[in-house]
């Protein structure tokens, strides 16, 4: 479906039929219509790869102090990583034999976290620690383990670091922040789970509460840290920090792709299937991934139908939209992605860079959770399942199609690699998956 035929100031979005489709919940693939080539398009971006790059040392600098930190980095030497996996058997997990290889990118498995925001919380967090540190000239380059001094850890005690979450960003941010010394304080959106809860306030943290969705926890939390100077607030909606963060998972995929002997070349493209909330990860993730691969990498979104944010926001570019606007509710068992308006900045930078969107339906979120159980025994949250109907969305939907015949990849298929990222998971509780379970179709 391509809804751009009409200017977007003549676009009357509700009676379009992108938009009818939406408000039915139909599961759907639209691609994107502003899409241009990465060599155009990086260039006139404010960020660049250095910027990444800068987030690779900054996470080596810290990988003494978080290895003593957190006893699970010890075999990584404090490298917070996930492992790239083969899916032998896709049709077991995704319903069918895709053209070319599928792979598993274990972001559900990064450790701290248990989910994809160990990469921007984390490194938003140190960013932020340095700053602090710096400013009351306690930072000792030549020392790696300056931040569990004394010093540090008192200086750091005077400080909040804050955010609002539906729960996993709140699970890293508040984790890491806590475990350096800071006071954490993470405010959660009506859908976060009670054991994300009970987990944080385990490790120190506070937790605030909202009746109301992920945007009314980010402005409380926002609000809070303002009227405070001791208070860095982490703005999920709107933070380059976090962008970077996620986008440093780009180098070390590479690697990983290069070691599995996976080539990425005109002849051979690759597919990547991002779960998407707000944005940041799907989006830096991405940037990061365009920064290496160029146009050789064909970037996917997943959004659960109840809660398209970042398709509205591509797909009628006027101004920023919620989904309440057109009457979906933002009520899905992806916690991780109700998130009911996307980021301004992420839509911004990654405009032009993605090649689709494609929605889902919570029950499908089930089946391909449960498959994945079954063939592999790896356990994942919903949301993290969104992407896995993307290999069926590009190869087998008639946009899918004529995207692969724009691109002139038809024929170059069974050499294409199908990256689904998996973003959560690993701290679920065994309950609470077992429960998951019982509920797939
Ligand atoms: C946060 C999250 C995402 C999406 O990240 P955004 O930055 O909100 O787009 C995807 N999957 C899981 C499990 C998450 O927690």
């Amino acid at each position: 479906m391509t809804p751009n035929d009409t200017p977007p100031d003549m676009l009357d979005a509700c009676s379009h039929p992108l938009m009818r489709s939406l408000q039915r919940r139909q599961p759907l693939l639209w691609i994107n219509p502003a899409w241009a080539p990465a060599a155009e398009m990086l260039p006139r971006l404010p960020v660049a790869a250095a910027h990444i790059a800068d987030v690779r040392t900054l996470l080596t600098r810290w990988a003494p102090a978080l290895a003593v930190l957190f006893p699970e980095l010890a075999a990584s030497d404090g490298r917070i990583e996930s492992p790239l996996l083969r899916l032998d058997d896709p049709a077991a997990v995704l319903g069918a034999t895709p053209a070319g290889a599928a792979w598993l990118k274990c972001d559900h498995a990064l450790p701290v976290a248990g989910s994809v925001k160990a990469r921007g919380g984390i490194a938003e967090v140190l960013m932020h620690a340095e700053d602090v540190a710096r400013a009351h000239g306690v930072l000792a380059p030549d020392d790696p383990l300056w931040p569990l001094r004394d010093e540090a850890r008192a200086l750091f005690a005077r400080h909040t670091i804050a955010v609002g979450s539906t729960g996993n960003l709140g699970l890293g941010i508040g984790t890491i922040a806590a475990a350096l010394g800071f006071r954490a304080v993470v405010h959660m959106s009506a859908e976060a789970k009670a054991w994300k809860k009970a987990r944080l306030r385990e490790r120190g943290a506070a937790v605030i509460e909202h009746a109301g969705d992920y945007a009314t926890a980010v402005a409380a939390g926002r609000a809070a840290a303002h009227a405070d100077p001791a208070t860095y607030f982490v703005d999920d909606e709107d933070s380059l920090r976090l962008f970077l963060g996620y986008a440093a998972a780009a180098q070390p995929l590479a690697r990983q792709l290069a070691e599995a002997g996976i080539t990425v070349d005109a002849a051979h493209p690759l597919f990547v299937y991002l779960p998407c909330g707000v944005g940041s990860a799907p989006g830096g993730v991405g940037f990061g991934l365009k920064h290496v691969f160029g146009d050789h990498v064909h970037l996917f979104f997943a959004q659960p139908c109840a809660t398209p944010s970042m398709l509205l926001r591509l797909a009628f570019p006027d101004r920023p939209r919620s989904v309440y606007e057109f009457g979906l509710d933002n009520r899905t068992q992806a916690d991780g992605l109700a998130v009911p308006r996307a980021s301004e900045r992420v839509f911004g930078l990654m405009q032009h860079l993605v090649s689709g969107v494609f929605t889902v339906e919570d029950a499908a979120l089930f089946y391909h959770l449960r498959r994945l159980d079954a063939a592999t025994g790896l356990r994942i949250e919903p949301s993290a399942a969104a992407g896995f109907p993307g290999p069926r969305w590009l190869l087998e939907s008639p946009a899918g199609r004529e995207y692969l015949a724009r691109h002139a990849l038809t024929g170059r298929l069974a050499q294409a690699t199908h990256l689904l990222w998996t973003t959560g998971g690993l701290l679920v509780p065994d309950d609470e998956f077992d429960g998951w379970l019982g509920r797939a179709g």
